[in-house]
């Protein structure tokens, strides 16, 4: 039978099978790895074959394989072991939640995200929150923030949880698809949920924190069942998300608008930094490259490994 893990507590997996029915399904032996090499070989989201545990007389099931996936989102584990956690896999749709003000959220923030996001092939949608607050200024800002981001390829919606602009919208994105929300704590990730799915009671995880020293944080993540056949995954975990380490070479491939022009800079392995004819700086000369995107790339290609793991992409 195919399925889809919904949860994981380590040796027990919840399995939603084709015909809507839930299996505590466990693996057995050796599995063939779905492509990385992680601390749990099976993650929520994976799409899986189990088989019915014929010795059990409870509704249990034996996972036999799992299925290739499409993308998948990575933690690396906070502790000197460097070993990685898959925080959910087959994500369709991942929903930057943003905010101008209360609290707000950075351009050096959202570009980091970002560039993780490709660098793990997921698409992203960014929202921008509590549309209903902005005025003058920060609702100038909230229109830059609108501009800059689609002009680079990402779309963007204006939304409100407080009016409902936006919410129709959202609700027609996301059927149909596994979805992830992010986004600093308190821009309404659990208030936009809250909306979507009153009766569901689960809390977004808090994204926005790297670290809690000497705290231990749960890294299960859930896959909540939505209305139109949307999945929402639930994931403490992704506040580490941006941590993953990333090579220098390949940062400027995950900004969308600077890979376009990377084989027109006179150096193959032209770094966009000081190098003559460099394509990427006169584009940001020109314009063409909004001049905080610039910026992001050259903080990121600054970042050594410690302040990856630092609090540093807020
Ligand atoms: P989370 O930490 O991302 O889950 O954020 P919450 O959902 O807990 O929201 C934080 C605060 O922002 C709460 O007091 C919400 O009522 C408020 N809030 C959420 N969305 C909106 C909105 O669209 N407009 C306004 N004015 N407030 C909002
Ligand atoms: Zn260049």
């Amino acid at each position: 039978m195919r399925g889809q893990v919904y949860k994981s507590t380590g040796s027990w997996y919840k399995v939603k099978d084709e015909k809507g029915e839930f299996w505590n399904c466990r693996t057995k032996g050796k599995l063939r790895l779905a492509g990385i090499k992680s601390t749990n070989p099976v993650a929520v989201g994976d799409f899986i074959e189990f088989e019915k545990d014929e010795n059990s007389p409870e509704q249990e099931g034996i996972i036999k394989e799992i299925y290739d996936r499409k993308n998948y989102l990575l933690r690396k584990s906070t502790n000197l072991s460097k070993q990685t956690h898959v925080i959910a896999a087959n994500v369709d749709l991942l929903f930057l939640v943003v905010t101008i003000d209360n609290p707000p959220t950075s351009f050096g923030f959202i570009d980091r995200f970002l560039v993780m996001a490709e660098a793990f092939n997921v698409p992203v949608h960014i929202l921008i929150n509590k549309w209903d607050l902005y005025q003058n200024e920060s609702l100038e800002k909230a229109e830059e923030y609108v501009q800059l981001y689609t002009s680079v390829g990402y779309p963007v919606t204006r939304l409100s949880v407080e009016t409902g602009e936006g919410i129709e919208e959202l609700k027609t994105l996301i059927k149909d698809k596994c979805i992830v929300f992010s986004g600093h704590s308190g821009v309404g990730k659990s208030s936009l949920l809250k909306l979507l799915a009153p009766d569901l009671d689960i809390r977004i995880g808090d994204t926005s924190s790297v670290h809690q020293k000497g705290k231990h944080t749960t890294t299960f993540a859930e896959m909540f069942d939505l209305d139109f056949n949307a999945r929402i995954i639930d994931t403490p975990g992704i506040k580490g998300f941006g941590i993953t380490r990333l090579e220098k070479d390949e940062i400027a491939l995950y900004f969308k608008e600077m890979k376009a022009l990377l084989d027109d800079c006179k150096f193959y392995n032209c770094k966009h930094l000081n190098e003559p004819n460099c394509a990427v700086k006169e584009a940001v000369v020109d314009g063409e490259i909004a001049e905080s995107r610039y910026y992001s790339y050259l903080n990121m290609m600054e970042d050594d490994e410690s302040n990856f793991r630092s609090n540093k992409y807020h």
